[in-house]
């Protein structure tokens, strides 16, 4: 059975991306459709952290600009989050996976390990050194998700979730073809792929190749913490393949969010991750141990080579937004809002896009990977 979804865009894949693509188009008047094979958040998005620090300078300006669509997003649904930076502080320790692999940061002010534990009382005298970034913001993903949604919903979008794994076929003068396993078709003129971890396999029938890797992580959420913690703490060594790093904010009823670990997606991860995740937090906050765990959660953070998304046209008809990582609350709504930019141009009849996005769109190009450096 063929179902034309009726639709100027279809987008598939209900996480913070594909969410805040079907937000964007709607609200300017475009007929969206967004389908998922589950419900919406029920990839990585729901499973994150919720930590927007500043990311690398190629991802900056889609930082910014998800600050701003968080800031509308919250002005408009009341979704709560960080709408003034408590700030992020990032921890030297001994213990760290890959000292080689300390991250740095522009702008960031180096303080010692006397200096951190006056701003956060609750750091113990393990942590040695650090930086203090003025950025980092906290957002819940459970409240984005929906935030998202109901914005996305009520811009128009019509909604086809719940469908199962589904297949992308040519479909001739039709545009597109989503196929679900029962057969049945729903064919669109254009479609963007926003399936985070999924895009690979879904791209790959179609001959094009997406060296996306999958990188699991978990997340524990405790009962309220007996202290406050003020910032965004981050560890200075992170993603370390095999490896568990502190990663912890503190959420309005004082619980703690803890994470952070990283897994190849076809390992699997150790039995006792929750404890090692545990751990490495009470090294550094001393007493994290003794809390009781309400809540997990975790998924796969789709990587690319370079760590930077695609964000691009990947056949006529056919774009991508996909891979962000672990970066996809901190550059997911910006990138939605680029690509959006990327196809009014190409509906207008404009060949490119204005200069500035033409500039950012460089270095999200699909297919970058395969051109010499
Ligand atoms: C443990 C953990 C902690 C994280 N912490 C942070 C953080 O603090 N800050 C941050 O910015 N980012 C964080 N991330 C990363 C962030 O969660 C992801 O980058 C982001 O959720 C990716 O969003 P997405 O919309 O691209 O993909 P997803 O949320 O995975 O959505 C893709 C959707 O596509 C659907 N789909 C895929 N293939 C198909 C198919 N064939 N048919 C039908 N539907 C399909 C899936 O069902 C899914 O709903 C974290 C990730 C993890 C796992």
């Amino acid at each position: 059975m063929v179902t034309p979804l009726g639709c100027d865009v279809a987008v598939l894949g209900a996480g913070v991306v594909g969410l805040s693509t079907a937000w964007l188009l709607a609200r300017q008047g475009a007929a969206v459709t967004l389908l998922d094979s589950g419900t919406a958040g029920s990839g990585a998005s729901l499973g994150a952290q919720g930590q927007l620090v500043p990311p690398s300078p190629e991802l900056r300006p889609l930082w910014q600009r998800s600050l701003a669509l968080y800031a509308e997003l919250a002005a408009r649904t009341g979704m709560p989050w960080d709408a003034e930076p408590p700030g992020t502080l990032v921890l030297s320790a001994p213990g760290a996976a890959d000292t080689s692999r300390a991250r740095t940061f522009p702008d960031a002010e180096v303080l010692t390990g006397e200096e951190l534990r006056t701003l956060e009382p609750a750091l113990g005298p393990l942590v040695t050194a650090g930086l203090l970034l003025f950025e980092g913001r906290r957002i819940e993903p459970a409240a984005a998700v929906g935030a998202l949604l109901a914005e996305a919903a009520g811009a128009g979008t019509a909604l086809r979730l719940g469908l199962g794994p589904l297949r992308l076929e040519e479909a001739g003068a039709s545009g597109w073809a989503f196929v679900r396993a029962d057969g049945e078709r729903f064919t669109a003129p254009r479609v963007v792929i926003a399936a985070g971890a999924g895009a690979r396999a879904l791209l790959a029938p179609l001959g094009l190749r997406v060296p996306l890797t999958s990188v699991s992580g978990r997340v524990l959420v405790t009962e309220p913490a007996p202290f406050t913690l003020d910032h965004v703490l981050a560890e200075s060594v992170i993603g370390v393949p095999r490896s568990v790093a502190l990663l912890a904010h503190q959420t309005p009823d004082g619980g703690l969010v803890l994470g952070g670990s990283w897994y190849p997606h076809d390992e699997a991860e150790p039995d006792d991750l929750a404890e090692r995740i545990l751990r490495r937090a009470d090294e550094l906050v001393p007493g994290v141990e003794r809390l009781r765990i309400t809540a997990q959660r975790g998924g796969l953070r789709p990587f690319l080579p370079d760590r930077a998304p695609v964000v691009d046209r990947l056949a006529p008809g056919l774009y991508g937004c996909f891979g962000h990582g672990g970066e996809g609350y901190i550059a997911g709504p910006g990138s939605a809002d680029l690509l959006v930019g990327l196809l009014n141009a190409e509906q207008d009849g404009r060949a490119a896009p204005a200069a500035e996005q033409q500039a950012l769109l460089a270095g999200f190009r699909f297919g970058r990977w395969k051109e010499p450096t």
